[in-house]
């Protein structure tokens, strides 16, 4: 991979603050290199050699190639999977409440972030916002308002003399972005509006005037808006948010587009939700997967027999080995960061990686000489999982999880290996033209 595809994976990092703008920023992509988007409500007529994407919700995405001789016969799938989320703030149905002449954002934990990394950041605001502007017809926009438009202050240390000692706040009330600090004539409800109003003629919705916008809906959260970037002397670390698992999407996004020129079916299937659980519509435990399989093989036969000799990566990033907390980790399977792909194992199939599995893409990577190591939690801490058992579950796919060595998964600003992420897309690439 040249330092074009890295440089490219790090502008659509930053192009994504939420699931929404990740797909968005995907579409964009598959729109350049060929692909044609379906409805899920329409009938798909699909050519071969055609490349198609769908979307549900604007926030999960399957895309993929149809082999050259078709989908009439049995057609082997290669499925790379990963999600479009990640922990995050979200604003509340009522978003804003007073203290003392202070207007603050109501928020609520989506997932499991480490939350004193969102203190003392500048933060902006995100999401999809749902209006009419005249007629009956519902619009949907992305919003992003990129400008750090509030931020959550930490208590200084002298009203705190333990904060070093570990301080976790109390999420209803300590957990308050900063709306503004100055005296405000208008109600919290209105001042809302207004922010909300203003941005989305600014985008250029509503004919250019806000009285033409009816607001119905939201779903926006906030993020750092310091930049993903390299760092490092050798610059061979990405720091950034959302790596977990935006990497894995825009890694897969790369392959897609270059690979997938043989007689499987390619395809890239990145969902929302994962980072509480999946279940829905728009999750991998929904049907989306199975939905799209079902419209493109033909019967039942075909369907099993064809995933009888398919593969699946979950590719999902892994814990690096921290050299400050040796004890929180497994010496002897402990991947390093800058050392190559991650397999991940786990007795209790919270990951997928089998002996068979592992041994086919061991095989692969031998072949192409990219570097592997391998991961598996300490036998007395409890183990992460992943979106692959699930869709393995559901699919009966023969499926491997792996993933890029990261420290501080799940805080505001992660950290991965720029290498690590050269041999994900040279992985994935391989793993289609098979
Ligand atoms: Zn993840």
């Amino acid at each position: 991979m040249s330092d074009t595809t890295l440089r490219r994976i790090i502008a659509a990092l930053n192009s994504a603050p939420t699931p929404y703008h990740a797909v968005a920023t995907m579409v964009s992509t598959l729109v350049k290199k060929g692909f044609t988007e379906l409805d899920e409500g329409d009938n798909w007529q699909l050519t071969a050699g055609g490349r198609y994407y769908v979307i549900r919700d604007f926030s999960s995405i399957i895309a993929f190639t149809v082999p050259e001789v078709g989908l009439a016969d049995i057609t082997p799938l290669r499925l790379v999977a990963a999600h479009t989320d990640s922990p995050a703030l979200k604003i509340k149905p009522t978003p804003l409440k007073e203290k003392k002449k202070h207007l603050l954002w109501d928020v609520a934990v989506y997932g499991s972030p480490i939350i004193s990394t969102w203190f003392d950041r500048d933060l902006s605001l995100a999401g999809l916002v749902g209006y009419t502007d005249g007629s009956d017809t519902i619009k949907y926009q992305l919003l992003d308002f990129k400008r750090p438009i509030s931020r959550l202050a930490n208590l200084a240390i002298h009203l705190n003399k333990e904060t070093n000692k570990g301080y976790s706040p109390q999420l209803h009330d300590e957990l308050n972005p900063f709306f503004s600090s100055e005296k405000t004539k208008n109600a919290p409800e209105k001042q809302f509006d207004k922010l909300l109003l203003d941005e989305l003629v600014a985008s250029g919705c509503g004919k250019g005037k806000a009285k033409n916008i009816d607001i119905m809906d939201w779903d926006l959260a906030f993020y750092d808006t310091q930049p993903a970037a390299l760092c490092g002397f050798a610059n061979e670390w990405l720091a950034g948010a959302r790596l977990d698992n935006l990497l894995s999407c825009f890694s897969g996004l790369e392959a897609l587009c270059e690979g997938g020129k043989n007689n499987t079916l390619s395809m890239l299937a990145c969902f929302d939700h994962e980072e509480v659980g999946s279940q829905s519509a728009t999750g991998a435990a929904g049907n989306f997967i199975e939905s799209t399989l079902h419209r493109l093989l033909p019967n039942q036969e075909t369907f099993s027999r064809s995933m009888a000799q398919s593969r699946m990566l979950s590719v999902d990033n892994a814990h690096a080995y921290h050299p400050n907390h040796p004890s929180r980790q497994d010496d002897n399977n402990s991947p390093t960061m800058g050392d190559g792909i991650v397999l991940k194992y786990n007795s209790n199939q919270r990951y997928t990686t089998n002996a068979i599995s592992g041994s086919w893409l061991q095989g692969l990577c031998k072949k192409h000489g990219i570097p592997t190591q391998k991961f598996s939690v300490r036998a007395d801490m409890p183990c992460g999982s992943t979106i692959g058992p699930i869709l393995t579950a559901n699919l009966g796919i023969s499926a491997i999880d792996i993933g890029i060595p990261t420290w501080a998964m799940h805080s505001i600003r992660e950290t991965a290996g720029s290498n690590d992420i050269k041999s994900l897309v040279e992985l994935l690439t391989r793993f289609y033209d098979r």
